[in-house]
């Protein structure tokens, strides 16, 4: 790059630039040690974010313990392999075979509806808006379970992305014995259907819809007395559960076989291109599971801490996530100066959260693997004991109450294809 008066600014400016950087890092690092004091004189602050994991800091040590031996010596190889072509996967994928029935809702809903046994009817509701369905949902003895909204595409002013809101949540009234039921809406920005082509879906979309219906299934079969407790109201590192889960149906063939055909030639989604969609998916994944426990590591390095921190920000880093670094250190880096995360994010000490979600949904689905994906006494069995008990008993008693035992690693290893 040339600057106006034509001399080259390289490299002189860049060791100029470089002592910048490290200035600003150098700053960062002595802030972080005046708050990292304050943090510590306030054990209250602490101990009651360490009340919002449910499971103790020692198990999760020891669970990410038992991963770095199996991992280690794959994430090597895998990294020092060259990636295939695995994007084509998705773009072979995208907007071929997966599409929206109308413009309701992906055709997939109803086999999942099926499964955990419920039904929606949209006739009774009027719409608020074209682009927004709104449904009532049924048990399958017909009872009455939630309002269900669908808001699927883009518009003017929507914000991007995609969630599940509750608008209302559930309770049951303690005079009357009233059960109050929710209203759930799940919120997408897929690609709107044009005149003559069909809204057609990517991999990460379906993956994702999967994700935020999950989340509306804990909603919609929520049923606590207190609404505090109810549904999602769940501890941090239990809330992903149901989300995640269902996201494992989206690499399953028996389940794509039931509605992913090509729009125009109508032909089945393809094994191969399943099985390439699985392939890419696991592409570097020991390398990833590796960083995401070293991150969990370091985060807990911060905030198990009883005592103000007075010492150097990088070796004490470099010490809490030795065990999950592979790769040689890069010199002037710094990740607890930049990990907004756990000091802005509000994950404090619950980052690893994420690699446990993965433990969780993995082991959970498991057992729908082995007894069959729609075996439907194993579903009502996830939803009577674990979707609709919100926050009311700890997650491990909800958990080992639906698994018969507490979860293991080995299914999220065999699902990465790190261990067969
Ligand atoms: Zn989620």
């Amino acid at each position: 790059m040339q600057d106006v008066s034509g001399r080259n600014p390289l490299p002189d400016r860049t060791a100029e630039i470089l002592a910048g950087i490290r200035k600003t890092g150098e700053q960062t690092s002595e802030e972080i040690k005046a708050l990292l004091k304050t943090a510590g004189d306030n054990a209250k602050i602490r101990n009651e974010h360490r009340h919002t994991v449910s499971i103790e800091s020692k198990g999760i040590l020891w669970t990410f313990t038992g991963m770095f031996a199996m991992v280690t010596v794959l994430a090597v190889a895998l990294h020092a392999a060259r990636q295939p072509d695995y994007d084509r996967a998705d773009n072979d994928l995208k907007y071929r075979y997966i599409r929206m029935k109308g413009e309701a809702s992906p055709e997939n809903i109803s086999g999942l509806e099926n499964i955990f046994g419920f039904n929606r009817d949209n006739g009774k509701i009027n719409q608020m808006r074209k682009d927004v369905e709104a449904y009532e949902v049924f048990d399958k003895d017909g009872t009455y379970l939630a309002v269900l909204y669908t808001d699927f595409h883009p518009r003017a002013g929507k914000r991007s992305g995609a969630w599940m809101t509750s608008y209302k949540g559930q309770w049951i009234d303690e005079k009357s014995g009233e059960n109050s039921r929710p209203h759930v809406s799940i919120v997408m920005n897929f690609t709107k259907p044009t005149q003559n082509k069909p809204a057609l879906l990517t991999f990460d979309e379906v993956e994702t819809f999967l994700h935020e219906f999950g989340h509306s299934l804990h909603e919609i079969f929520a049923n606590s007395t207190y609404e505090s407790l109810s549904g999602t109201n769940v501890y941090w590192d239990f809330v992903e559960l149901p989300s995640q889960f269902m996201e494992n149906f989206a690499i399953e063939k028996e389940f794509l076989h039931t509605f992913a055909r090509h729009y125009q030639t109508g032909e089945l989604i393809p094994g191969e291109l399943v099985q390439r969609i699985v392939d890419s998916s696991n592409f570097n994944v020991a390398y990833a599971c590796l960083r995401q426990v070293s991150f969990g590591l370091l985060d807990m390095a911060w905030y198990t801490r009883n005592t103000p921190f007075e010492g150097d920000v990088k070796a004490y880093e470099k010490k809490a996530w030795d065990k999950a670094q592979i790769l040689p250190v890069v010199e002037e880096t710094c990740m607890s100066t930049q990990f907004s995360h756990i000091f802005a994010g509000g994950y404090s000490a619950g980052y690893y959260s994420y690699k446990w979600a993965e433990v969780l949904d993995a082991d959970a689905f498991s057992l729908f693997k082995q007894c069959g994906i729609f075996n439907p006494e194993i579903a009502d069995s996830f939803r009577r004991n674990i979707l609709s008990k919100g926050g009311t008993e700890h997650p491990m008693t909800l958990y080992k109450h639906f698994r018969g035992q507490e979860p293991t690693i080995d299914a999220l290893l065999i699902r990465n294809g790190i261990k067969r």
